[in-house]
């Protein structure tokens, strides 16, 4: 049933787990359809795949991993409904369940960040007491953005509406966002603004939580990935990327997901072949 929502475009190099075997299980959900500034994160999940076959290498020296030494499978990419926000969201709601139902962990590769409510609504069923990391320049916590409920910018207030208590949404590196929802966070958000060393300080009340990592590559500074939907200046470089993970790294992570790349607004391509490193690290570290 599973495969009718399912097309493969190409293949992850080193995910060789059969969907058995597999602890971890990558797809794509290719959505872009909320996006108001640069669309163009449908075409994320390919681009990452042909770039993970043409120069990535699978060992990590950050980590001293290999790709290979994980079981991943990857699965493909959900065929996404365009122009049906509702129908994606349900086929992507869909996939997630089926992954987690067989007891393995999610990875969804975005589109925009609206595809991280699907993936993680069957997660808040199974862990009630779930916490989750964004890794973001914006706060994401708007009620509505142009009278939608269902959008990029709305997508943790979303979360948040599920989630039974307050605080256990843990916003790092925000940089953006309109007063009220500042005013939100103060009172039911972690937020550690601009940078991480703060909530390096405070990783205690997650250390025996399960959790969810997402990561919005507008997080990082447009001069290191320009080739994404709503950029911000002021953001971090890969090195504190690498030292948050490595602070991060024996947490009990049960899912996780990196969208908000679009790789044709960067001529260079450089945007896509940092992003498939930053995928690389996060595969080995969730
Ligand atoms: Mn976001
Ligand atoms: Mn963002």
């Amino acid at each position: 049933m599973i495969n009718e929502l399912i097309i493969k475009n190409g293949h992850y190099e080193g995910c060789t787990s059969t969907f058995e075997d597999a602890e971890i299980v990558l797809f794509g959900a290719g959505f872009d359809g909320t996006s108001s500034y640069r669309p163009g994160s449908r075409f994320a999940p390919i681009a990452l795949r042909s770039e993970t076959l043409l120069s990535q290498e699978d060992y990590s020296p950050y980590f001293d991993m290999d790709i290979k030494d994980k079981s991943i499978h990857d699965l493909g990419d959900v065929e996404v409904v365009y122009g049906n926000t509702g129908e994606t969201l349900s086929r992507i709601e869909q996939v997630s369940q089926y992954i987690i139902d067989n007891g393995k962990k999610p990875f969804c590769i975005g589109g925009e960040h609206l595809v991280t409510f699907p993936v993680v609504k069957p997660l808040l069923i199974k862990y009630p007491d779930l916490h989750i990391i964004q890794l973001d320049a914006h706060l994401d916590l708007m009620n509505e953005l142009f009278g939608d409920r269902y959008s990029h910018g709305t997508v943790m207030r979303r979360i948040f509406d599920l989630m039974k208590g307050s605080f256990r949404i843990h916003q790092v590196g925000i940089r953006s966002g309109h007063r009220d929802e500042y005013v939100f966070a103060k009172s039911n958000t972690r937020l550690y603004p601009f940078h991480s060393d703060e909530f390096l300080k405070n990783l205690d009340e997650l250390s025996d939580k399960p959790v969810y990592l997402t990561v919005d590559l507008d997080v990082f500074d447009p001069s290191l990935i320009p080739g994404t939907g709503t950029p911000e200046a002021g953001g971090i470089f890969f090195q504190e990327f690498i030292s948050i993970l490595k602070n991060i790294k024996e947490m009990n992570f049960v899912g996780a997901d990196m969208v908000e790349l679009t790789p044709q607004i960067d001529p260079t391509n450089t945007s896509t072949i940092v992003a498939s490193k930053i995928l690389r690290e996060l595969l080995l570290v969730v």
